[in-house]
């Protein structure tokens, strides 16, 4: 495999940073945990979105795109990341944002991820939930398409193969850094979503035969649908790569038990997981995708799934900037 064989526009703060985590550690009492911080790319806030668009954006400065379109949740953090890599490129950004919440907090609708989202000059139009929000999209970019623009389409949360290509990468990246480091990991959890993270991921580990297990906790879908998402995408990704058949379907792992009440909405133990990363290591998670990660990940430990003497790498997916939309879930008037 030869990544530099494709385009690619440096957006990101690379390499992020690799840290331990001995405080929450040594309170859980199970395996070592470390972070690798992909909340820290430095895009507008940072994520993992920004390495998806590396590789996306540079397939669009090559079509000539003057307009880039893409479509999440009222919160996407793949919505905000998209308007600030058109911004720096000198693009227009136009956004459909779905209502899958219901949600009708000022700062849900207009605070965290909204408000970069206009300052980033982005044009915004809104759906209900449950519709095919790819087919809408593509029915929007079609009639700017007939009125002369030259739009580049980029699935919700950038997971297609070529932005997977971004989590290959990401793999390279901790690969080298284990080395580096002299680290033996066990094991690599995170938040999984639209699949295109852990399907990078997973192609990455697999074609480096790195032996470690990943492990992606689910924010929406059920755990067989999750995971035939990711396959089919990994399965892609390889291909474009030029190591077809590289991800075998054993390979691609999810569990999905801490989805709680439905994608976007926090549960008791969601809620749990931001209180004990920030009071402890100083690491804010966001409501959406990386505390339900990290959920799962504490309660795993609890259960004694990851065991003492292991070391588990935790990839923080960034969103922080998302707790200003879920004020409502903090009780701050009572405490501040
Ligand atoms: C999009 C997102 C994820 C999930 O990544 P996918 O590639 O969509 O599976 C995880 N965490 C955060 C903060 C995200 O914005």
């Amino acid at each position: 495999m030869n990544l530099a064989r494709f385009p690619r526009i440096r957006l990101a703060h690379l390499p992020t940073p690799l840290e331990p985590l001995p405080r929450l550690s040594a309170l859980l009492g199970g395996p070592e945990i470390w972070i690798k911080r992909d909340d820290c790319t430095g895009l507008s806030t940072g994520g993992n979105k920004t390495r998806k668009l590396e590789f996306l954006m540079a397939e669009a400065v090559e079509q000539g795109a003057d307009i880039v379109l893409t479509q999440g949740a009222t919160q996407s953090n793949h919505a905000r990341q998209t308007a600030a890599a058109a911004a720096k490129l000198g693009m227009d950004c136009h956004i459909l944002l779905e209502d899958r919440t219901g949600y009708n907090h000022e700062n849900y609708r207009y605070n965290g991820n909204v408000l970069l989202d206009v300052l980033h000059g982005a044009s915004i139009e809104h759906r209900g939930g449950g519709l095919d929000m790819n087919a809408e999209m593509e029915a929007v970019a079609d009639r700017m398409r007939a009125d002369g623009r030259r739009a580049y389409t980029i699935p919700g949360g950038g997971s297609n193969a070529t932005g997977a290509l971004g989590y290959v990468n990401c793999a390279l990246e901790m690969l080298g850094q284990f080395v580096d480091m002299g680290l033996n990991v066990d094991h690599i959890v995170h938040a999984t979503g639209s699949a295109g993270t852990q399907a990078g991921l997973i192609t990455g580990l697999k074609a480096m035969n790195a032996g470690i297990p990943l492990l992606g906790i689910g924010v929406r879908a059920p755990k067989a649908k999750q995971e035939e998402n990711v396959f089919t995408l990994a399965v892609k990704t390889a291909e474009k790569l030029g190591c077809p058949g590289v991800v075998q379907r054993e390979d691609v792992v999810a569990n999905t038990d801490y989805v709680g009440p439905g994608y976007g909405m926090p549960a008791k133990d969601t809620l749990e997981a931001i209180d004990l990363f920030a009071r402890t290591e100083a690491i804010l998670l966001d409501p959406v995708y990386s505390a339900k990660g990290a959920a799962g990940l504490i309660d795993l430990i609890r259960k004694g799934h990851f065991r003492k003497g292991e070391r588990v790498v935790f990839l923080h997916t960034g969103g922080a900037i998302g707790l200003t939309g879920y004020t409502h879930e903090f009780d701050v008037a009572s405490k501040a």
